[in-house]
């Protein structure tokens, strides 16, 4: 990546929020010349053994990711560590297996990433830049966006610690804190839905001899069970990261009684139970809290030139597209470009960012939750695989008319909005196309068996 243009005026920026959107967006920032301060909730992640509870092992990294860490100059550190992912493949109840590639050409592919390590990269990247300082154990308790002035909770000061920023940037993730200030003012839109799932994570260990005891190692392990459904991603250790989204009172009930869950796993998922072992199924159940998973959607993003959400602050979305860091990741990528294209003018900047995003993350929530249905349900169908295929055929006759939803959304820089009216678009040209098949075959049909009456009358009239 080039060196990002210094500012004409240089801002004192607090970015709220030290997980992996807002340490990238640090590193964005002070690139542009500007002093950021980066304050976190949590402990320093780089000197804590475990991820917090709650917070996924590993993520999947696609295009847009990629895009963004390049033009922070840190995608081949990124890349360096991550496990290519080509396509999904599907354990059936009656234990066969079916593959689809995410790409047709089995080239394209997303990349497993350790998130704690992630992180950690992107800090150490952020605090390298002398205009950086971070601030771990900061809790943000209230923030008056009008004046920049921000309150923390710190373990010295409990009773709370006040800093001012003439930019507030909030990457303070789902619950977030700054989009709780912005509740309050006028015109500003806030919904968000909950979904009767929760996920634990589980783990597949690797053989004794270090290698991989699911294969092949390059796709996405889904096993869909229409209530359920269990997810395994490839860590680097050869280890699978295993993670079983079901309704959470359900997920309770097994934490509660693991002996209920080796049941279930024997009953619906006896392959991943002899992979994952009764004893550590049991173990693991037994020490899991079920986290509960939500998406927000909200409008504007931004007050006027003084504070901007982005990443899972302004969008979270549930997890089954596997694009809430992507997206994250490509909100700084557009800031640091609109910001090139404004300059000194950030309440520009601010609201072209609202504009533009918006739409875009919606459209991404919506796709989300689509792929909450289909991962569960559709990928146990014949129909699903059969569109899948008519599709992989279509894109590789017509690659630059005919681009599927996944290969649009993972595998593109084109609007998220772009790429859910593309598949509505193919939806209706397929369904077109059916009704014409089915109709002309009806036709046909109809005008062999007149044809046929006609010559059976014709007989019968010259036997007369
Ligand atoms: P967060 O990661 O939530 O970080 C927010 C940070 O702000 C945290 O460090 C938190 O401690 C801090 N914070 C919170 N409140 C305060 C406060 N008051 N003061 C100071 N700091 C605060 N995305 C993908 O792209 N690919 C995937 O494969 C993928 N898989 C997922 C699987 C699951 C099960 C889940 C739940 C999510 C998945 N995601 C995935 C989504 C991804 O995890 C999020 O989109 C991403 O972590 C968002 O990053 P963020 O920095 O915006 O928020």
């Amino acid at each position: 990546a080039g060196p990002a243009p210094a500012p004409a005026k240089r801002l004192k920026v607090a970015v709220v929020g030290g997980g992996l959107v807002g340490a990238l967006e640090a590193v964005f920032l002070a690139r542009r010349g500007h002093l950021v301060d980066l304050y976190e909730y949590r402990d320093d992640v780089r000197r804590t053994p475990h991820l917090n509870r709650g917070r996924t092992i590993n993520l999947t990294l696609s295009h847009r990711g990629r895009a963004a860490l390049r033009a922070a100059g840190l995608e081949a550190a990124v890349m360096a560590r991550g496990l290519p992912v080509r396509g999904r493949l599907v354990h059936a109840r009656d234990g066969t297996r079916a593959r689809s590639l995410y790409h047709p050409d089995g080239q394209q592919c997303i990349y497993s990433v350790n998130r704690k390590n992630l992180n950690e990269l992107l800090l150490t990247a952020a605090e390298e830049l002398p205009n950086v300082r971070l601030h771990f154990n900061h809790k943000l308790v209230s923030a008056d966006l009008d004046s920049g002035r921000l309150t923390f909770q710190t373990p010295l000061c409990p009773e709370g610690v006040s800093h001012s920023a003439a930019l507030v940037v909030g990457a303070d993730g789902a619950h977030s804190r700054v989009r709780a200030a912005m509740l309050r003012r006028p015109g500003f839109d806030f919904r968000q839905s909950n979904i009767e799932h929760a996920y634990l994570e589980l783990r597949i260990p690797p053989n004794p001899d270090g290698s991989s005891a699911l294969e092949p190692v390059d796709f996405l392990h889904v096993w869909p069970r229409g209530s359920f459904m269990l997810m395994a991603l490839p860590n680097g250790d050869a280890s699978w990261t295993v993670t079983l989204f079901a309704p959470d009172e359900r997920l309770r009930r097994l934490c509660a009684e693991p002996v209920l869950a080796v049941r279930l796993f024997q009953t619906h998922l006896d392959d991943a139970l002899h992979l994952i072992g009764a004893p550590a199924l049991e173990r693991d159940f037994a020490a899991g809290r079920p986290s509960l998973l939500l998406g927000v959607k909200c409008n504007p993003y931004h007050v006027e030139g003084k504070a901007i959400i982005i990443g899972d602050a302004a969008h979270a979305m549930v997890p089954f597209y596997g694009q809430g860091m992507n997206a994250g990741f490509e909100d700084c990528l557009l800031l640091d470009r609109l910001m090139n294209h404004y300059g000194d003018d950030l309440q520009s900047a601010l609201a072209e960012f609202s504009l533009v995003r918006n739409p875009d993350a919606e459209a991404i929530c919506d796709l989300a939750m689509y792929n909450y249905t289909e991962m569960r349900e559709l990928v146990a169908k014949k129909s699903y695989h059969f569109r899948k295929k008519l599709d992989g055929m279509l894109y590789n006759f017509l690659p630059n008319l005919w681009v599927p939803l996944y290969p649009s959304v993972a595998f593109t820089s084109q609007g998220y909005r772009w790429c859910l009216e593309n598949k509505q678009w193919q939806d209706k040209i397929l369904q077109l196309f059916a009704i014409t098949s089915i109709s002309t075959i009806i036709i046909i049909l109809g005008l062999t068996v007149l044809w046929i009456w006609n010559f059976i009358s014709n007989e019968d009239l010259s036997d007369l």
